[in-house]
């Protein structure tokens, strides 16, 4: 809802096996929506019948890059490790790529960027591999799950990875 509580903002998803265009902008057909969601309680509908026009997207599975940079350019977030949205960590491991990329940059010169670049890549990637690939299976927390490997995990506190031995110190 936006500040002046005369907008709402919702997202929902439907079955559209055949959309496959990679866009953040593309219209959606209102009527198909209005026919998926048919069915639903009265006011789900009451607020798609008011929706002046729908945006879609597709839920893309992505496999693990191979690597998140190159010299004294770095990623984070969603441009290095998209994910489904079924353990709604998006947003969270950006927020953890940060921290941890502040840490391995504390304290850096500027000759030491590309390094400390590196070392923030080792230190994350095999964490934000395994949220990429466990959140496509769309199972988590649905049956017993031990979640404390993802909600445990203190970015400011977890060993950073040393890159000359490619260990964790
Ligand atoms: C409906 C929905 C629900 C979600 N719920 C959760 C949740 O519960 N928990 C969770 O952890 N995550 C959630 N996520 C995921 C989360 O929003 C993303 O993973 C997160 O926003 C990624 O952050 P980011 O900074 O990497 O990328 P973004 O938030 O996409 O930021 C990238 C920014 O770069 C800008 N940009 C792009 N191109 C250019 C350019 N050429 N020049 C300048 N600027 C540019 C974009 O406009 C954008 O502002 C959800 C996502 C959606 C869509």
């Amino acid at each position: 809802m936006n500040s002046r509580r005369d907008e709402i903002y919702f997202v929902t998803s439907t079955p559209e096996p055949e959309f496959e265009v990679e866009s953040w902008s593309a219209k959606g057909d209102l009527n198909m929506l209005r026919q998926a969601y048919a069915e639903f309680h009265s006011q789900v509908r009451a607020v798609i019948t008011a929706c002046p026009e729908v945006h879609k997207w597709a839920l893309v599975e992505r496999d693990p890059l191979p690597r998140w940079g190159e010299g004294r350019i770095v990623l984070l977030g969603d441009a290095c490790h998209p994910m489904t949205p079924y353990m709604a960590q998006g947003a969270a491991t950006a927020i953890e790529d940060a921290a941890v990329l502040s840490r391995c940059l504390d304290g850096v010169d500027g000759d030491g960027v590309e390094e400390a670049f590196h070392r923030y890549e080792l230190s994350r990637k095999d964490r934000t591999s395994r949220i990429q690939l466990t959140s496509r299976l769309n199972t988590w927390l649905r049956q017993k799950t031990d979640a404390d490997w993802v909600y445990g995990y203190d970015a400011w506190q977890e060993p950073l990875a040393n890159v000359g031995a490619a260990t964790t110190v």
